[in-house]
C-alpha cells in the first residue's frame, strides 16, 4: 500500500486543501501478504505510458494511486479519466484531487479515441471526476467519448463508470442513448457509513440509478462496487447485495480498501482471502451474473475478461 505523506501537486498546489487542516489518520503500515502488485516498469508499461502523455490523457490508474497499474499497463490497459483531474467532490477514501475543475476540454473525446486506436483496446473503461459544476454533470461530454471511440473503434466494446449526475435530470438517459456495452456505478461502501465515507452522495439515489440504466436499455450490462475494510459489518454487506439485485444489478466487484495518504480515512482492518471468497459464494447464490471479491479487485481490473464472462453468463454458457 503506498502512503502518500506530500500532499501537494507538481504545481505545489495542495492535492486536498478539504483535508489538508483534518487531523491525521492512523496509517497500517505493515500489509499483509496477500496485498502484493507487479512494480511498474516494463518495456509494454513505457508504451502506455507514452500514448497516455502523448495524447494529454488523465487515468483513474495515476490519479488514484491504483495498486494494479504495473500489471494493467504491462497489458496496455489504461482507464481512462475524463472531464479532467479535478473533482467537485472530497470522498474520504479518494486520492483524486478536489477544487474547482477547469472547462472542459473540447478535443478530449477524440484524443481518447485515438489512444483507444493506438492502444488496439478490445475493451475499454472510461470513467471521470465528479462535474457537479456542469448543468448536466457532464453526461452529454460522457456521451461524445463513448460515439467517438465507436466511430474510430468500433469493435471495441466500452464500459463506463460513472458519477451519479445527482440533482442534473435527463443526464443519466443522455448517457444511457449513447449505448455503452457495460454502465457502471459504485455504491463504495455500505449506507452506515456514507456521511463518513461518500458524503456528497445518496446510497439510495446510486441504487436507483443504477435500476433506471436497466429500465431505459436492459441490454446494457450495469456493475457495482465496494471498498470493505471501512468498518462495514458483514450483515451490511449482504443487505448492500439484496439492495444492487433488486435494483437488477449483474456484476459486482468488492476489493481492499487502501488509504491513499494520512489524511484519508483509515483501514479499520484488512478483509481476508477466504472472507472475499465467503462474499463471492454469496453474491453468486444471490443473482449475480459475475462477481469479482478479491483484496486487489479494483472497478477497471481485468474488465476486459469480465466482459466476455458477462456475455457467456448472460448466454447461460459456463462462467470460464
Ligand atoms: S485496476 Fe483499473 S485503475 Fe487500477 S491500474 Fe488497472 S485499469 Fe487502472
Amino acid at each position: 500500500m503506498a502512503v502518500v505523506l506530500d500532499l501537494l501537486t507538481k504545481d505545489n498546489r495542495p492535492r486536498h486543501p478539504e483535508k489538508a487542516h483534518r487531523p491525521d489518520q492512523p496509517v497500517q503500515q505493515r500489509k499483509p501478504d496477500w496485498i502484493r502488485v507487479k512494480a511498474p516498469g516494463s518495456p509494454k508499461w513505457a508504451e502506455t505510458n507514452r500514448i497516455v502523455r502523448e495524447n494529454k490523457l488523465v487515468t483513474v490508474c495515476e490519479e488514484a494511486g491504483c495498486p494494479n497499474i504495473g500489471e494493467c499497463w504491462e497489458k496496455k490497459h489504461a482507464t481512462f479519466m475524463i472531464m479532467g483531474d479535478t473533482c467537485t467532490r472530497a470522498c474520504a477514501f479518494c486520492n483524486v484531487k478536489t477544487g474547482l475543475p477547469e472547462a472542459l476540454d473540447r478535443e478530449e473525446p477524440e484524443n481518447v479515441a485515438k489512444a483507444v486506436e493506438k492502444l488496439g483496446l478490445e475493451h475499454v473503461v472510461i470513467t471521470s471526476v465528479d462535474r457537479d459544476d456542469l448543468p448536466d454533470g457532464g453526461a452529454q461530454h460522457f456521451a461524445d467519448v463513448i460515439r467517438a471511440i465507436r466511430a474510430r473503434s468500433p469493435k471495441t466494446t466500452v464500459e463506463i463508470l460513472t458519477p451519479d449526475f445527482l440533482r442534473k435530470p435527463g443526464a443519466l438517459e443522455v448517457v444511457v442513448a449513447a449505448k455503452p456495452d457495460v454502465f457502471n456505478h459504485n455504491l463504495e461502501t455500505v449506507p452506515s457509513k456514507y456521511l463518513k465515507v461518500r458524503p456528497g452522495a445518496r446510497y439510495f439515489h446510486s441504487i436507483r440509478l443504477l435500476q433506471q440504466v436497466k429500465e431505459l436499455d436492459p441490454t446494457i450490462f450495469t456493475k457495482s462496487g465496494i471498498m470493505v475494510g471501512l468498518g462495514e459489518e458483514r450483515n451490511e454487506v449482504l443487505q448492500l447485495m439484496d439492495d444492487l439485485r433488486s435494483a437488477d444489478v449483474d456484476f459486482m466487484t468488492i476489493g481492499q480498501y487502501l488509504q491513499p495518504t494520512k489524511k484519508h480515512h483509515p483501514v479499520i482492518r484488512f478483509v481476508t482471502p477466504d472472507e472475499f471468497k465467503a462474499y463471492e459464494t454469496t453474491a453468486y447464490a444471490k443473482g449475480f451474473l459475475l462477481v469479482s471479491a478479491t483484496p486487489l479487485t479494483r472497478s477497471s481490473h481485468h474488465a476486459g475478461e469480465d466482459f466476455a464472462r458477462l456475455k457467456a453468463a448472460r448466454l447461460g454458457t459456463p462462467k470460464g
